[in-house]
């Protein structure tokens, strides 16, 4: 594609880490951030809204989409369907804007074939499985088979963890954001 300028920023993590709250921080403090909205076929949860965390659609109006062509990446992760919208994505990039996507490794790998060094992978690692278990449980928003379901897919997402252009540790949540801000100010600065 012509004219591309922006930067698609990738923040990935196992399920549980505190990618979310992060990231939910991240976009307080950075507003000229985009952020790329997914869609999937997985249940909402309480609180959820369509069009803010995820475009919710059903499994038949996804597999349209992925005939229509209109992903730029999609994966099936924890056994649902997600995917990045390629038209939001090109439309950001070729505005000169900068672009979260909070996607699985696969995505990341996708995005990053993709745009190459115009995309930069982010993995936020949990200090451990041990801690991981707990932050999943203590978020109460999935059954326990769905737990161990995203704790046996964690193994082998953290075995990924040096293969991407930042890594972030969340042990301490303050501490985490601290080292984000400065990966991101990296980037943007990287850019300007
Ligand atoms: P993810 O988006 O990676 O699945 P969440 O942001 O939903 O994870 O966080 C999972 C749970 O862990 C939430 O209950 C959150 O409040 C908690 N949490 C996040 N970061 C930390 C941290 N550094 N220390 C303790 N608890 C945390
Ligand atoms: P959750 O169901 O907890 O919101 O997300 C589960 C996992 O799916 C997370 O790792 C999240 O980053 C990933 N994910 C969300 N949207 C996409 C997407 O569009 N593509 C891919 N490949 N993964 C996604």
């Amino acid at each position: 594609m012509g004219g591309k300028s922006g930067i698609v920023i990738v923040v990935v993590a196992p399920s549980g880490t505190g990618k979310t709250t992060l990231i939910n921080r991240l976009k307080a403090e950075f507003p000229q951030i985009k952020e790329s909205i997914s869609y999937t076929t997985r249940y909402k949860r309480s609180g959820e809204v369509s069009g803010e965390q995820y475009f919710f659609i059903s499994k038949e109006e996804f597999e349209n989409k992925i005939r229509n062509d209109d992903f730029l990446e999609w994966a099936i992760v924890h056994e649902n369907y997600y995917g990045t919208s390629k038209q939001f994505l090109f439309d950001q990039i070729q505005n000169g804007n900068f672009v979260l996507c909070d996607i699985d490794v696969q995505g990341a790998d996708n995005v990053k074939k993709y745009f190459k060094d115009q995309a930069q992978v982010i993995f936020i690692s949990p200090p451990s499985l041990e801690v991981l278990r707990q932050r999943l449980e203590g978020r109460k928003t999935e059954s326990q088979d769905i737990i161990e379901i995203r704790l046996r897919n964690a193994k082998k997402e953290i075995q990924r963890k040096d293969d991407y252009d930042y890594l972030v540790v969340n042990d301490d949540l303050d501490q985490a954001f601290y080292k984000l801000k400065e990966v991101i100010h990296k980037i943007i600065g990287d850019k300007n």
